[in-house]
Order: C-alpha cells, then structure tokens, then sequence
C-alpha cells in the first residue's frame, strides 16, 4: 500500500509499505478520506508537545481523522463486517483497566492515539488496521467526506456538552477553523446566542455565512460571554480569555497550543470559572455522525481544499491552505 511518512522534522514521503493485516479482534479498511488538521501540521515542524516530552517519537505515519470502507475482519469480530463504511476513535485503549471499562478509555494508562502516539500507524495510507471497538460505523446519509469529518467535530461536541449552554447564555468561540465552527454550530443548536472571534475579516465572513455573530477580537471591548471555547490553540487568545468571561464562567480549550498557554489561576478564581480542557472526543463519536445525518449540508461546506496524499508533503510544508472564503477543512481523497 502506499503511505505517507513523516521521517524527521520537516521531512514526509509518501512510499510503499507492506499491507497490513488483521489479527484476532481487528478490523482492515480502505481509506476513502482523510482529513488533515493542526495536529499532522505541528507533528511534521516537530513542534507537537508529545515529541518533546518523548511520548512521540519519528518515523510516524499520521492521519486520524478518516473514514473508509471494510475490506476484512479478524477472527471474532461480530460488529463490523465488509462493505461497512466506517470511521474510528483516536484513542485506543488497553481494553480491560478501570478507564476503559468505564467509558474513559482516552484517559487509559497505556491508551494509544492514531497517527499520533505510541507508533500506531495513521490513516493517511489506503489501509488502516484498528481493534474492532476503535471502529464505528456511520449512519444513513453519512458519507465517506462527511465520515472523515467526524473525529473533529466530536471533540467540538464534547467541549460543548461540557460547557452545557443553553437559550439564556451567550457562547464566544475563538476561531473559525472546524473546531471553532463545529463549536459554535453544535452551541447555536442549543438555542444560545453565539458569537464567532476570528482576527481575520475572511474567516468572519465564512462563519457569518451559517448566521452565526461574528466580531473582530479587537472590537469585543469589555463584553461578557457565559461560555467561552477556545479553538485556535494560541496562547495569546488564552491569555486573554478572561477578559470577557462573565462570574460563574464555563470554558472548554480545544486548540492544542505549542506551549505553555498561561491561563492566569489568579483572575479563574476571581471568576468562579470553570475549565474544561479537551482531549479528543471518543464519548461523542456517535453522536456528531448522526447529527452530520441532519446536516449534511452545512458539513460539507466546511471542506474547503480537497488533495491526493502525493500532494500532503507540499501542504504540510506550506501549511494547510485556507482559500478566501472556502471552509477550513483539507481533507485528502483515495
Ligand atoms: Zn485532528
Ligand atoms: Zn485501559
């Protein structure tokens, strides 16, 4: 199969590796889409937090937002069989320790992440072998580019539900890349009003086309938000989220910053905040399939730039491209 490698900091190819197979309890699919985020960007510069604290190590092969279609089961897999168009969960537990057995498999011990930690090879190649409890299978209406699309939208899903607004609160999210625009679609279907922070006019442009408020960071002035989701991963914004918290305040941190993000405990006391921060969105994978059923549309609108996986070096050396007006998602097509 053909497979895209990053090899060293900078440094992807894309070569031919050997099939993989699966054992007892796995499950072989071709990747139809793949989707590709900050994370795959900051793993190929080599600043991803994982690679310098050694939990990540290169050679990787990365890719864990995707969707495909079964080809074959190992022995004892009874809940999906081929032809099943499916997507899967980042996290991947042990299976059997308390955590995993609770429904908090992401925080196993021993948990691995697709693409991202513990050399699990990712979906950016034609075929991906998982356990079969990492594989789920999309709903009617779902298709492969929506089916890809799912993994970023579920960590904006859990972010939301544990922020829990409702019709009397006013949301703030902060950027209108897919975490932040999943973010504020799933908050505006809560009845809350939602307000869209992005510094660049282009970006406010594209979330005000869902209806959703919009506001250059510099013009919030000292206006008061219930909750308040980061999705951009700059330390900057998280360094000044506060400024326009109301008391009680509830915010979940999505974007994965380079750094220390310097959130000022201080002034979080002062406000009675509560933070929420995200790792990935295992518990909502279901969940955001089958709302994407009730709007696939909107969805769709948010893949912006579609490539072949020969063209993934280039982009993750250019960063990922973001045309005036066309949604922030790049995915790679099979
Ligand atoms: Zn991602
Ligand atoms: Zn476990």
């Amino acid at each position: 199969m053909r497979a895209l490698r990053i090899t060293a900091p900078n440094t992807a190819t894309v070569l031919d590796r050997p099939d993989p197979q699966p054992g007892p309890g796995d499950v072989l699919i071709r990747i139809e889409r793949a989707g590709l985020c900050g994370t795959d960007v900051a793993l190929f510069r080599g600043t991803m937090p994982y690679l310098a604290d050694g939990r990540t190590t290169l050679p990787l092969q990365p890719g864990h937002e995707w969707a495909g279609r079964v080809v074959a089961v190992g022995d004892g897999v009874t809940t999906a069989t081929p032809g099943d168009l499916v997507t899967g969960d980042t996290f991947i537990g042990c299976g059997h320790c308390d955590r995993c057995t609770s429904g908090r498999h992401h925080l196993c011990p021993e948990h691995l992440e697709l693409g991202v930690l513990g050399q699990l090879d990712g979906a950016l190649a034609e075929l991906l072998v998982l356990p079969e409890r990492a594989v789920h299978r999309l709903p009617p209406g779902v298709d492969a580019d929506l089916g890809a699309m799912v993994e970023p939208a579920s960590c904006s899903l859990r972010g939301v539900r544990l922020t829990d607004p409702g019709p009397d609160d006013r949301v703030l999210v902060w950027g209108a890349g897919t975490l932040g625009m999943f973010a504020a679609l799933f908050a505006a279907q809560t009845g809350a009003t939602v307000t869209v922070a992005a510094r660049r006019e282009s970006d406010r442009g594209f979330a005000a086309g869902f209806g959703l408020d919009t506001r250059d960071p510099e013009e919030l002035g000292d206006e008061r938000f219930d909750v308040i989701i980061e999705a951009t991963g700059s330390s900057d914004v998280t360094r000044r989220l506060l400024d326009n918290a109301t008391a009680g305040v509830r915010i979940a941190l999505l974007g994965v910053p380079s750094g220390d993000a310097g959130l000022p405990s201080g002034t979080l006391i002062a406000r009675d905040a509560t933070v929420h921060a995200v790792l990935g969105g295992s518990a909502s994978i279901d969940e955001a399939a089958s709302r994407f059923a009730t709007m696939p549309d909107t969805v769709r609108r948010l893949i912006g730039t579609v490539i072949t996986l020969d063209e993934v070096p280039q982009v993750l050396a250019d960063g990922l491209p973001r045309a005036t007006g066309a949604g922030p998602k790049t995915q790679i097509r099979f």
